[in-house]
């Protein structure tokens, strides 16, 4: 059983090929540019990357692209397209029109046009890579997993934004949250890590990567997630404001003249630790510039760590204690300077870091972190979306 796992954005298509029996990557890659001069197509498989300029005017192109080189017979990894028994396609977000993995339909398409503006960065250009695929693979079937997925299990009063109803009923404005699949994925695994079971455990699981969430997870389900109607919302992120009062935005707009989509483009793209620190939204940058004593990129570091504590903290209240907390993605996984000032002062909570364990985390597995008298699991565990969308295709499309 094999499952083809497409992310695609408005100009790349990532894609990855995976074998179900063994969970194992056959091949993945990106297609870089697509509609922009010099696009690039990179290809990795039997351990080698193979990177080409190639010409892509549309994801049409690149969907053949990809299918031809995994049928390739040097480097391909299957032999004809009926090898791929399904493929999942990653969505950001569902509004309330989807509220699990959905099978591609006429139907389910039309539904997908209608949410188009809920991301309008991203849900056009799922639609553009689920058409491509579809005209190469018309008899595959196609599964839609969406980010927000994991979150539907939020209670309203967790989900709701305190405003005239009137507006939620007919905007379905609301929080949905993302990286659904990852802090499903990592929730799951710690608890198979543990050897426990899922339904028993209060898990917090932090997504620490250049978008970020936490996630509060009782007995398997998320209760409540730190990004709200879009992933602008909760901590500072890489290039994200995280919360902001949003009086202190329209002051801002009107001060520098902004419009609307003009102050949300900064607060996307302009903000967070990279606006702080003026140095860069990747952490690597920004703990070298700090140790080098630039005070803003310390500041902006100190702001994020801050933020991830508060979260754990609030979490812990709505779950009435806490088992695991679990760090994953970019910087969760490999930061171990941003996992230790997270929960410094934690120890009301029974969290208690071991230092040593922490700064010599191997990477890539699951390790555990907490000092011997903590009464809270500290984990680390490496995400897996494209995993789980290759798992909810199965499910939802009735492979194997
Ligand atoms: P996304 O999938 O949201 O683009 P990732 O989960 O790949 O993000 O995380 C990317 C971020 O992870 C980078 O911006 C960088 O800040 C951080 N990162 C990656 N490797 C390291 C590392 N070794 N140390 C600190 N931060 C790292």
């Amino acid at each position: 059983m094999k499952i083809l796992v497409i992310n695609s954005g408005s100009s790349s298509l990532k894609y990855q090929l995976i074998d179900m029996e063994t969970e194992s990557v056959l091949a993945k890659g990106n297609c870089e540019r697509i509609g922009i001069e010099n696009s690039n197509f990179i290809y990795k498989a039997h351990g080698k990357t193979i990177e080409q300029q190639v010409d892509m005017p549309n994801h049409n192109v690149a969907v053949q692209l990809v299918l031809k080189k995994l049928m390739d017979k040097d480097v391909g990894v299957i032999s004809s397209m009926s090898e791929i028994d399904g493929v999942g396609h990653r969505v950001v977000a569902s509004g309330e029109a989807f509220k699990k993995p959905t099978l591609v339909t006429p139907e389910s398409m039309e539904l997908m046009e209608e949410i188009k503006d809920l991301a309008p960065l991203h849900n056009p250009a799922a639609i553009v890579g689920i058409k491509a695929c579809l005209l190469e693979m018309p008899d595959t079937p196609m599964v839609l997993v969406f980010d927000t997925g994991f979150h539907f299990t939020m209670p309203d009063y967790a989900y709701m934004y305190a405003i005239d109803y009137a507006h939620y009923e007919k905007y379905k404005i609301r929080r949905y949250g993302a990286h659904g699949t990852s802090h499903k994925f990592v929730a799951q695994e710690a608890a198979k890590y543990l050897k426990k079971d899922l339904k028993s455990l209060k898990i917090i699981t932090c997504h620490l990567g250049n978008g970020s969430s936490i996630t509060a997870v009782n007995g398997g389900e998320c209760i409540d997630t730190s990004m709200g109607f879009t992933p602008l919302a909760g901590v500072p992120m890489g290039t994200r404001s995280g919360d902001i009062d949003y009086s202190a935005a329209e002051y801002l707009a009107k001060k520098e003249g902004l419009s609307v989509s003009e102050m949300l483009n900064y607060l996307n793209k302009k903000c967070g630790v990279l606006g702080v620190s003026g140095v860069s939204s990747d952490f690597r940058d920004l703990s070298n510039a700090a140790n080098n004593g630039n005070r803003r990129a310390e500041l902006a570091l100190n702001m994020f760590t801050y933020g991830v504590k508060k979260y754990i903290g609030a979490y812990a209240a709505a779950l009435n204690g806490v088992d695991v907390i679990v760090f994953t993605a970019g910087i969760g996984e490999n930061d171990d300077v941003v996992r230790s000032k997270s929960l410094q002062g934690m120890d009301y909570l029974g969290v208690k870091l071991d230092e040593k364990k922490n700064a010599s985390c191997p990477r890539g597995v699951i390790a555990e972190i907490q000092a011997k008298d903590s009464k809270v699991k500290i984990l680390v565990v490496p995400t897996n979306e494209e995993l789980v969308i290759a798992r909810e295709t199965m499910l939802e499309a009735k492979l194997g």
